[in-house]
Formats: structure tokens, sequence, C-alpha cells
């Protein structure tokens, strides 16, 4: 099943169970796990890494990270490894291969990396090749340059090796066909149209590495970007602090640099639950936001292995991969009305 379909098809299934846990706050659960790992000695701390948290209901991209670094792998590869496994799923219409397309039919991909040492890659409008994380990461360590964009990038890509392939599948190609019926030539903004996946791992020596890949808005303008290829809006790392990855619409995380501000707030004390909640507010209490016309949601992670997540409506989701588990948490959210 895919995340959009996800969403709205388990929601009413997973409400009795998660419902109780959101209403305090955030989820017991976590809250249980991230006090266990607040007041562990150094060598309970261990125990508990590596750790590896995403957005949304991606258990299989969890495994593959998390996989990786009980390999000896470091986060940066596990993140890489990761975003691989969702960027492959043509079923999956919202990252790589099978992504939904632009309004024109172009599958257009954004995706970003950063590592322990604040060094960063990105590529922006990229088509024909399936694995943008691995071509950010690429710009990041083989380029003088965190960002390629369109044909440069891919271009770059194929110069190092990366096949092209056609993204659009029968299933997307399907789906935009049936919107451009309906749908007077505008993008679809409402909260269910997106689903970037971000991860972030920290491996067992506690540093930390983020990635995020996406193929944006559905039935986007042509040539549109959202947040998940810019370094500081849609993903964030600070090995000193901690890091943050934001899925949702991504004009309104770039106006409020929302990862950047999510580190950030940790800096100056919050808790990764605290700072996703404060990032989400400065979006929903803009004056004449009208935020319930969208979705945005943040995962975080500290330096001590504390995780959190916070989205605006109801059905957002961390995958988190912990100490042998690896489970999806549904987070707290912003808006009450019409709660089901
Ligand atoms: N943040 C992405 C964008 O705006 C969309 C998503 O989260 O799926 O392009």
């Amino acid at each position: 099943m895919n995340r959009r379909k996800f969403i709205k098809n388990t929601a009413l299934t997973s409400a009795g169970l998660t419902l109780g846990n959101s209403l305090m706050g955030c989820d017991e659960k976590s809250t249980e796990k991230n006090e266990a790992v607040t007041v562990a000695s150094e060598n309970d701390k261990k125990a508990k890494l590596p750790l590896v948290i995403a957005t949304w209901h991606v258990e299989e991209a969890t495994a593959k990270a998390m996989e990786v670094l009980q390999a000896g792998g470091n986060a940066l590869d596990a993140v890489e490894q990761g975003c691989r496994v969702e960027e492959a799923n043509e079923e999956g219409q919202s990252v790589g291969k099978g992504g939904l397309p632009d309004r024109d039919g172009n599958v257009t991909l954004d995706a970003c990396i950063m590592d322990k040492n604040g060094n960063c890659g990105a590529v922006v409008y990229l088509q024909d090749i399936t694995h943008a994380v691995s071509v950010a990461r690429k710009v990041m360590e083989d380029t003088p340059h965190v960002m390629l964009a369109g044909e440069g990038a891919k271009q770059f890509a194929i110069s190092q090796g990366f096949q092209p392939e056609d993204l659009l599948t029968e299933a997307s190609k399907k789906d935009w066909e049936a919107w451009k019926v309906e749908a007077k030539y505008k993008p679809i903004i409402n909260i269910e149209n997106h689903d970037t996946i971000g991860m972030l791992a920290m491996d067992k020596n506690g540093d930390i590495s983020g990635a995020c890949t996406t193929s944006g808005l559905a039935y986007k303008m042509g040539g549109r970007v959202g947040d998940s290829p810019i370094i500081g809006s849609g993903l964030f790392v600070d090995n000193e602090i901690g890091a943050a990855v934001a899925t949702g619409l991504g004009e309104e995380v770039v106006k409020t640099v929302g990862s950047f501000l999510v580190v950030e707030l940790m800096r100056q004390g919050k808790s990764p639950q605290e700072a996703c909640e404060e990032a989400i507010g400065r979006i929903v209490n803009k004056p004449n936001s009208n935020y319930k016309d969208f979705q945005v949601g943040y995962i975080a992670v500290n330096k001590k292995g504390e995780t959190g997540s916070y989205s605006i409506h109801q059905w957002f989701s961390m995958t988190k991969f912990q100490d042998g588990v690896n489970e999806q948490i549904q987070s707290d959210f912003f808006n009450r009305e019409g709660e089901s």
C-alpha cells in the first residue's frame, strides 16, 4: 500500500491505538524510550544506538538503514541506502521511480543529504534518474558545489555511472491523466498530496547524518522545487546538537526555514518533540495562515538519541528503528478540529 493510501485507509483503524498517546503531547512509548535514553549511563546509551528515524511508514527503508549500521556502516551510508529503498519502490508515488509527475507529466526529483561534518549535497529538478539521493551524495563528495539542478544534475549523474530511465510508471501516468480531466491545470495543494522520505540516522558513535528525497508536490507547476533539497528547510544536521527533516507543503517549510529552526530550538534546550511543535507553531500561527488546507510534519533527533515528531494534521507518522524494534509511531498534531 502506498503512503497516500495508507494515510487515508489506516486512519480509522489506527485511531483507537494512537489517539490516547497523541493527546498526551507525544507518543507514550517513545517518551518511555526517550526517558530511558536521557537517564542512561554511557553504557546504556551505547546499547540504544544505533538508531534510525524516518518520515511516514517506511519500515523497509529503516530496516535497510539499520542493516547498514549494524554491519558497521556509518550514518551517511545508512540514510543513503535507506532512502534508496523508497526511491526504487515503484508503488510509492511520491519518491523516485513511480513518483507522480508535474502538471505536464514530467517526473522531477529533489533530494539532499548532509553528514556529521556539515557537508551537504543536493539535486533539484532531476529527471530520469531514480536514485536522486545518491546523486546528491555524489554532488557533496565529488564536486566543489552543494546543489545541481535540472539537465546539469542529470548529465552529472550520467557521468557518474547512473543509468537514465523513464520514471513515469503506468500507474502514475494513469493517475495524472485522471487528474487532468478535472484539474483545471492547477497543482493540488491539500493535506494528503505529498509524502517525502526524510531519514535521520545516528551510528554507534553517536554521529548523525540525514537525507531527504521526493518527487515533490504532485501535479506541481513545471520547474517547481520544494523544501526537500534545500539545506536548512527540508533537512538540517548539526552533529553537536541533532538533526531534523520535514515533509509536507514545501513552500511553508521554506518560508520558516523549518529544519534549521528545529535544530536551533534544540540548541536552545528544547527537546526534539518541543522543537518540532514550535516549528509547526511558526507556520500555523502566522497571521492569516491557511494551515487547514495543507500538511507539514517534522521529525527530529538530538545528540542524546531522543526523538520527536509533530505535524499540523492527524495521520502523520514516524518510523523508528532502535534497540531491535522497528515501529511506526503516530505523531501528535496541532489541528484538533474534526478529529477522528
Ligand atoms: N516537501 C515536499 C515538497 O514540497 C513534498 C512532500 O513532503 O512530499 O516538495
